[in-house]
């Protein structure tokens, strides 16, 4: 028997090499005329090539975005904004400048064009985050979702493999996480497993040849996918140990990703047998938790706790900050569990 509820996310999505030339047509399209376009300090070459071929629809730029949006640095923008009479944001970037668009979709309030150049995949989803005190807040609100994300995989040619690497595992967990039981959730079942295939097809060729534009459209395309996936789906244990690092051990937020997802998985599995048998077979292998491994090592990515500084005394503040509050996962969450995933993430061996 098939029974399921479906609610999915008002994505306006356009995908292609070579589309990022339609934006001035697009933006016109949308009714906006002023836009503030964001971007990092080392992507502020794209930000000035944005506004330039925006011409007289861009009134400013913004190039001091932050990873994990540091409030001052969205108070700042929104300032900017505000002064510029900005209608709407153009955010060239990673998740970090997608981040500050979704921020200033907030406050003042101005709609987001989320222009992508990594597999963060936050373009796909609701959910924002801003950090204030060392605390990193999360919440998810309809706001925020871009108007209009275009995807041209020209834009990522020039993202280094160091960090292209982690940020498609990054989206690779994503996908993962939200890959559910076909009856329940096809629709979002049928996304993540696409993305595992076309992230776990395209990430060994990008590592062999960084100019294949074909094998970065191809993790492009899963990234997108995925972000779907969790924008309209859920985060488990595997979110909650992510966000624990970054936010109190200041972890780095993609190779955080990258180390944990097998073990997570591995954690999972006997709760969902079904479900490891389809992502193995989206992922090409003959187990999930070890055919993530397999993918991460094969791209030469960084496997153990130990490689972004986490120390076997930091394990018992780790699963105490996880466990704190309930958290959704298929198979049931104990700090002895949490501890024991732990421990092999800090060993780094294939699950
Ligand atoms: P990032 O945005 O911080 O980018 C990393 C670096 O790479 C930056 O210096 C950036 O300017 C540079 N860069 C990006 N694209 C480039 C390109 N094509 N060429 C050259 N340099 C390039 O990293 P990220 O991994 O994309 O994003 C991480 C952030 O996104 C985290 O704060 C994370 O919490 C957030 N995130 C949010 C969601 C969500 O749904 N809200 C989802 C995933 C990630």
């Amino acid at each position: 028997m098939r029974q399921f509820e479906l609610s999915l996310l008002p994505w306006n999505v356009v995908f292609g090499a070579g589309s990022l030339s339609s934006l001035p047509a697009r933006m016109d399209a949308l009714g906006f005329s002023r836009a503030l376009v964001l971007s990092t300090p080392q992507q502020s070459d794209s930000a000035e090539r944005v506004a330039e071929l925006l011409g007289p629809r861009a009134c400013g730029t913004f190039t001091a975005a932050r990873m994990h949006v540091p409030a001052t640095t969205a108070a700042a923008a929104s300032a900017r904004a505000r002064e510029l009479g900005s209608d709407c944001s153009v955010s060239i970037g990673g998740g970090s400048t997608t981040g500050l668009g979704k921020a200033l979709a907030l406050d003042p309030g101005i709609p987001l064009i989320a222009i992508p150049t990594t597999y963060a995949g936050s373009e796909m989803t609701n959910i924002w985050g801003m950090t204030e005190d060392g605390r990193k807040r999360t919440g998810r609100d309809s706001k925020v979702l871009p108007v209009l994300t275009l995807y041209d995989a020209e834009l990522t040619l020039g993202l280094p493999l160091s960090v292209a690497g982690p940020s498609a595992m990054n989206a690779l967990a994503q996908a993962t996480i939200n890959a559910k039981d076909t009856r329940t959730n096809p629709v979002l079942m049928n996304l993540a497993l696409e993305a595992i295939g076309a992230i776990a097809d395209g990430l060994p060729r990008i590592m062999c040849n960084p100019d294949d534009i074909e094998a970065r459209e191809q993790v492009l395309y899963g990234a997108s996918l995925a972000g779907a996936a969790l924008g309209a789906g859920v985060t488990s244990l595997h979110h909650r140990l992510c966000h624990t690092l970054g936010g109190s051990f200041a972890t780095p937020h993609a190779e955080t990703h990258t180390i944990l997802l097998p073990y997570s998985v591995a954690y999972a599995a006997p709760a969902v047998p079904h479900l490891m048998k389809n992502i193995a077979a989206a992922l090409g292998s003959a187990e999930a938790a070890g055919g993530i491994y397999d993918l991460a090592t094969s791209a030469g990515l960084k496997t153990s706790l130990a490689d972004i500084g986490i120390t076997a005394d930091d394990l018992e503040r780790i699963a105490d900050i996880a466990t704190e509050t309930d958290v959704p996962n298929p198979q049931p969450v104990s700090r002895a569990g949490v501890v024991g995933l732990l421990e092999q993430a800090l060993a780094g061996k294939r699950p």
